[in-house]
């Protein structure tokens, strides 16, 4: 369970979010949408730990290796990036972040020390397009499948939260199915999805919309 209480973000002294509360509970599909600028990006970096100062409340069920919960929530908002990711929380940026220069495989493999080949067979499951193309650059791939191959990445740290950054953007119908699929499956499997995203086809299979309003969450 993720909880967002009361959280103020700043770009120095800009202020980008207002008091915004949510909570992303385990097998549960939110989908932020709003206007550009409406500050989506900021709230996923703010839960992330990154580029933006925050205050306000933010904690997380964390779980041990084995998926059991530990005692509660704990704060984590002063947790750095690292950590808040060891802790399980999985991001896939606006921008993909992949090693453009390095294979499908290198891409998969490169942050991960044990359980590899599991974890690697896992995501390849869910998005077997990537199976013919192990060991094709980034580069050479089209946008809609550099977003699987970044969305399998981070599947690749063993999430229990994933949080992604407009992945059907701009990517083509067919993929943009393959990706909601494979994140309805993750959501049946315990997942909490915490998704910023227009396209109907992942919205309107939301369990939640949470419509962001010049930094607030409009109805709050
Ligand atoms: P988009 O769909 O265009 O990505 P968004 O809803 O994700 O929009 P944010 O990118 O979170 O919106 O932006 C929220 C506000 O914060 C905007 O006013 C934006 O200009 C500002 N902002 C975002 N990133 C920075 C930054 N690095 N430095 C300063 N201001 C920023």
């Amino acid at each position: 369970m993720l909880d967002v209480q009361n959280l103020n973000a700043f770009y120095g002294p800009a202020q980008a979010l207002f008091d915004v509360s949510l909570q992303v509970a385990p097998g549960e599909l939110v989908v932020l949408q709003g206007l550009n600028g409406a500050g989506k990006s900021t709230l996923l970096k703010s839960v992330m730990g990154l580029e933006v100062r925050t205050e306000g409340s933010i904690r997380y069920q964390v779980q041990d290796p084995v998926g059991s919960s530990t005692a509660g929530p704990v704060a984590i908002e002063r947790w750095d990036t690292h950590r808040r990711a060891r802790a399980g929380l999985g991001y896939v940026a606006e921008d993909r972040r992949l090693f453009t220069d390095l294979t499908v495989r290198e891409n998969l493999r490169i942050a991960v020390r044990r359980d590899a080949a599991a974890l690697e067979a896992r995501a390849l499951d869910l998005f077997p397009a990537l199976k013919t193309m192990l060991e094709r650059r980034a580069a050479q791939m089209s946008g809609g499948e550099q977003q699987m191959l970044a969305i399998a990445r981070t599947l690749m740290t063993a999430p229990r939260i994933l949080l992604l950054d407009e992945p059907c953007e701009g990517i083509a119908p067919v993929l943009v199915e393959s990706i909601r699929d494979a994140l309805l499956t993750l959501k049946q499997e315990g997942l909490g999805l915490l998704v910023a995203e227009q396209n109907q086809l992942l919205a309107s299979r939301a369990d939640r919309l949470v419509l962001l309003v010049a930094g607030k969450v409009r109805g709050s």
